[in-house]
């Protein structure tokens, strides 16, 4: 494939921006990448290939979008903002195998469009420079529905990765970290600095990738109630598990019912529920939930 000229280098950005008549949102999280090492990085980290698709969410003027075309078959971006529609077709114009949706990722039926799109390809991933204000709802929406996905490369705020990827035993480990770890092997790609963005946001960013499970590394025989349970341990974080689950799940007299069924799942009651793993939250849930309590 030819090359064409990048369109992340900052005067081709500006260029593109002015000549359009531009003005950035802030409450898209239009933030844009102009550093061409970070692009690299996060195409490298999502393991693309000609015979794999990238599906990427939100691709402003189509920095990534370019990169991502140079390595994969096919390349599905989806951007919510119309003004970005006719820049993107007119800059990405040379690439034929992308194509651009304009909708709210959160709103689009994501099975449908990976399996139109990617009939041909091996494996889909999803690439993105996430818009910081859904980064949440969007990866739960991706994990949540099973989507038929390889990888999950994306740039989020630094804080919220390092909560993804947290082991138990720290203050970042909570219910976020046990969602993205019962779905994927998070891995911390590179941090990045707010330089590398016009304009710049107010927080560092890091890349991560979320390596996504062909089945999760615990078996718990209710998933909906499994998620219930991670969420009333960690209401008041300072509180022990044993609190934290009467508050939710026992009456007023229940303490001695739940010290017992704390027992049978080999959980003290007075530990918190930043210090349980994934696979002790499994248990419990397990045994509540043959306890009859959902
Ligand atoms: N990929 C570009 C880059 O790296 O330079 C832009 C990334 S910018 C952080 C986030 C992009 O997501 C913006 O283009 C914004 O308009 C778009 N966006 C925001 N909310 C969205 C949504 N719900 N669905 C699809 N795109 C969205």
């Amino acid at each position: 494939m030819s090359r064409m000229e990048d369109i992340s280098t900052p005067k081709r950005t500006k260029e593109i921006i002015q000549r359009h008549g531009f003005a950035f949102k802030k409450s898209l999280g239009q933030n844009f990448l102009i550093d061409q090492n970070i692009l690299s990085k996060i195409v490298g980290a999502a393991e693309l290939d000609e015979t794999k698709g990238a599906l990427e969410i939100g691709p402003g003027i189509g920095a990534l979008t370019q990169k991502l075309a140079e390595t994969a078959g096919k390349v599905t971006a989806v951007e919510i903002d119309q003004r970005l529609i006719p820049i993107l077709k007119e800059v990405l114009e040379p690439y034929p195998h992308i194509r651009i949706v304009h909708g709210d990722v959160l709103k689009l039926d994501l099975r449908t469009l990976i399996e139109a799109e990617y009939a041909g390809q091996s494996g889909v991933s999803v690439v993105a420079n996430l818009p910081y204000y859904v980064t949440t709802p969007i990866i739960m929406k991706l994990l949540e529905e099973h989507l038929p996905l390889e990888n999950i490369v994306v740039m989020i705020q630094k804080e919220v990765a390092e909560r993804m990827a947290a082991a138990p035993g720290g203050k970042e480990y909570g219910s976020l970290s046990i969602a993205v770890q019962y779905y994927c092997e998070p891995e911390l790609v590179c941090i990045v600095p707010h330089t590398v963005f016009i304009p710049q946001p107010n927080v560092d960013s890091a890349v991560i990738r979320l390596k996504v499970r062909k089945e999760p590394p615990v078996a718990v025989d209710d998933e909906a109630f499994f998620f219930d349970v991670v969420q009333a341990s960690f209401a008041q974080r300072r509180k022990t598990i044993s609190n934290n689950l009467k508050a939710r799940f026992f009456a007023k007299e229940g303490r001695e019912e739940l010290e017992r069924l704390l027992q049978e799942a080999e959980i003290l009651p007075s530990r918190r529920a930043e210090t349980l793993s994934l696979h002790e939250f499994a248990r419990l849930s397990n045994v509540l939930i043959r306890a009859g309590l959902k």
